[in-house]
């Protein structure tokens, strides 16, 4: 059973038991009426108190019935609401710890709340693209007022329970308990207090009025568009907030309702709640159970103090854990050191880090010349030039200082991590790291498995990449692993485009319309031209006949390498990040495309977008298909996390799905006649062919 039943004298308690956090899927709802028509139905009973076991009253609705028959099949959560605000014998909620969603409208039900300091309550259906579906946009404004519940549906946020309390003319709560230990027993009491009261209170009944609803609707609506922007689901709160002021109080539920089934429909749910969803798979390794014994990380060592080596370092200072920064030079760990401090002090500046914090994480931090010094840590990450001999060079100093059993990582871009693991004789404990840049910023965390990576190995460095808040996707051993390799695909359309016709401003514009934060021109400029042109220089001697655009190393040989140059491909004033339009740049595009007899063409941006999002699908289904990525949902929080993919379309993966897999075939079958394109490349994966002709998704 997902709830339990306990008589205590005349008072019955039940207790939601369906960890981790009480959700209300159907069994939990089966659960709660029959125990609810067991206590009406027992005469000694006078009374009934609603609570939650372990750690949560109750976390919600299973996002996990969402979409499928379960989330609806009776009793709903409606259902259960309306059987405990018709119960006839007085129904107290002891609410403690979590009362979200769901479990916040379940109380609001209840005729009486009480409530354990430190409860987290919130509506954060709006996370999910969605309104609160069961009376939470009807019974909140009933008890906290118009205003304050509106704020607590559309932003979504969790408040705690005495702050509530202290709310001037709440009804949420009918008492506060002193503290989480005694909740049960006041509720009992409470229950007992109020066991004779008739006509039993309800939400329901109580009146819902704004003294300025009109001014104060438009308001919110102003201010709730300007943030909400790409997402429905915002305004939509309003709305039903609006219609509790408005419509009798079944009229309003059944407003709600329509608003609720309508969001559930629209692509940006559907994102958002695969967004929820894929965060928590990624975290998961089929082979590595959760049981996998996990080393203990207490002390880290990071090698090179560059870019990469100092934001690598300021995220395990954040989380408490001390760091060891290793160089060659003394003036490059000072430069290194000094770019940390200046990072923390601009936070300090902006009140985002009390000094206090930013004296603490300082102290954690331990800059050293010496190898010695590193071989009590218990990971070690290396972020040295991307050059495969100084990789050997460090990674057998560290084989040879690093304590038996500590994890050596490596945070190589493009290199072997076998080779490199091979380079020391614990090859099980050696595991890619690979950050983002900026590193103390950017939440993704590819996780790279190399082929005797060991288990436990990958159990820690999941576990650890929580503790410093990121998202880890663990990635299979490939040349720019995930999302690089992906990457490397769309910056060739990109090159492709500007040789056929496109400007950079034009494939920029279409891409950010379609909801990039950035489109690959302006990330070129951002990221370093240098990079990239790198990377083309080895391509071209690993593959001689691989076609790509020579125009951005032409870009590159003029010394236009982006921000940090002055000028890549947009101009860019002292002390500004605006683009710029590049005349320069522009013709230098004109003259290429003449050397290659190419008369430009004019491009729509649906055809920009189609082709570069398109390049990174195909690119995803032979990841996917070489078992390079474990699942599609993975590839999406990559792109999500890593690569400023919108987040209201859901990841590449999702957003085929959503095209319809034949489309894409379809599209990329188009692309394939094109002579200045890539036809090798359009070519669908295996998986995606196989999944367009056979009508399937990747999801
Ligand atoms: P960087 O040039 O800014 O920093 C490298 C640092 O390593 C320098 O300070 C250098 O003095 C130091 N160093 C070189 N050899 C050393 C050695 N033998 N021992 C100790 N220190 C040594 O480079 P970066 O951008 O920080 O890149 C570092 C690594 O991270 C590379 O493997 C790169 O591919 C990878 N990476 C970079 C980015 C990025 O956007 N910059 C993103 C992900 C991964």
């Amino acid at each position: 059973m997902t709830a339990e039943y306990k008589v205590h004298g005349d008072i019955a308690v039940i207790t939601l038991n369906n960890p981790p956090i009480n959700g209300l899927g159907h069994a939990t709802r089966v659960a709660i009426t029959r125990h609810l028509e067991q206590a009406n139905a027992d005469g000694a009973v006078k009374a009934i108190v609603l609570t939650g076991a372990g750690r949560a009253f109750s976390g919600g609705a299973d996002i996990t019935e969402f979409g499928t028959p379960r989330a609806t099949q009776e009793p709903n959560l409606l259902s259960v609401i309306l059987a405990v605000e018709n119960s006839a014998k007085p129904v107290v909620a002891a609410m403690h710890s979590i009362a979200m969603g769901g479990g916040l409208e379940l109380p609001l039900g209840c005729h009486y709340r009480i409530a354990a300091p430190g409860c987290k309550v919130g509506l954060p259906e709006v996370r999910l693209g969605l309104i609160p579906g069961a009376g939470g946009t009807q019974r909140l404004p009933r008890v906290m007022g118009v205003e304050t519940a509106l704020n607590l549906i559309v932003s979504g946020e969790p408040v705690n329970s005495e702050l509530l309390a202290q709310q001037p003319g709440q009804k949420l709560f009918d008492k506060m308990s002193a503290s989480a230990e005694s909740l049960m027993e006041e509720a009992i009491a409470f229950a007992r207090s109020v066991a004779g009261t008739r006509p039993l209170p309800r939400v329901r009944d109580l009146p819902c009025k704004h003294p300025m609803g009109d001014a104060y609707f438009q308001f919110a609506r102003n201010m709730v568009k300007g943030m909400a922007k790409n997402f429905p689901a915002p305004l939509k709160c309003v709305d039903a907030v609006e219609a509790a002021t408005q419509k009798k109080f079944d009229d309003g539920m059944a407003f709600e309702r329509e608003i609720f089934i309508n969001l559930m429909f629209t692509p940006e749910s559907r994102a958002l709640r695969h967004l929820f969803i894929a965060e928590r798979a990624a975290s998961k390794i089929a082979d590595v159970p959760a049981s996998t014994p996990k080393r203990e990380i207490k002390s880290v060592g990071v090698i090179g103090a560059g870019t990469m080596g100092g934001g690598i370092s300021m995220n395990f200072l954040n989380a408490g854990i001390p760091v060891t920064m290793l160089e060659t030079k003394q003036d490059a760990l000072d430069r290194g050191l000094a770019t940390i401090r200046k990072n923390y002090e601009s936070q300090v500046k902006k009140g985002k880090l009390k000094q206090d914090k930013y004296e603490q994480r300082m102290a954690l931090l331990k800059p050293t010349l010496a190898y010695e010094d590193l071989k009590d840590a218990d990971l070690v990450i290396e972020a040295v030039f991307e050059d495969i001999g100084v990789k050997q060079q460090v990674f057998e100093k560290l084989d040879q200082v690093a304590k038996p059993g500590a994890i050596l990582a490596s945070n190589t871009s493009t290199l072997d991590v076998n080779r490199i693991a091979d380079f020391t004789k614990r090859p099980q404990d050696v595991v890619g790291l690979h950050f983002f840049s900026p590193a103390n910023v950017m939440k993704l965390l590819e996780v790279v498995r190399g082929a005797k990576t060991g288990k436990d190995v990958m159990a820690t460095v999941m576990d650890a990449a929580k503790k410093i808040r990121k998202t880890a996707v663990v990635s299979g051993v490939c040349d720019g692993f995930i999302g690089n390799r992906m990457i490397e695909q769309y910056s060739r359309q990109a090159g492709f485009l500007l040789d056929e016709g496109a400007s950079p401003q034009q494939v920029d514009r279409a891409v950010e319309k379609f909801g990039f934060a950035m489109g690959p021109f302006r990330m070129g400029d951002l990221a370093g031209n240098d990079i990239g042109w790198a990377i083309r220089k080895r391509r071209a001697q690993e593959r001689p006949n691989l076609k790509y655009s020579r125009s951005a190393d032409k870009l590159c040989e003029l010394g236009r390498f982006g921000q940090k140059t002055g000028a890549g491909w947009y101009d860019y004033q002292a002390g500004k990040r605006d683009a710029i339009a590049s005349e320069l740049v522009n013709k230098m595009i004109e003259a290429h495309r003449k050397e290659l007899g190419i008369a430009p063409r004019k491009i729509s941006d649906d055809e920009i977008v189609q082709r570069l999002v398109f390049s990174l699908v195909n690119e995803a289904a032979h990841i996917l298909q070489e078992g390079i990525a474990a699942r599609p949902s993975d590839i999406d929080m990559v792109y999500i996390t890593g690569y400023g993919f919108p987040i209201h379309r859901g990841g590449p993966m999702l957003y085929a799905d959503q095209v319809g897999l034949f489309n894409v075939v379809q599209a990329m079958k188009r692309f394939q006649q094109n002579p200045n394109d890539d036809a090798a490349f359009w070519e669908p994966a295996p998986l995606l062919a196989r999944l367009a002709a056979e009508g399937g998704t990747f999801s």
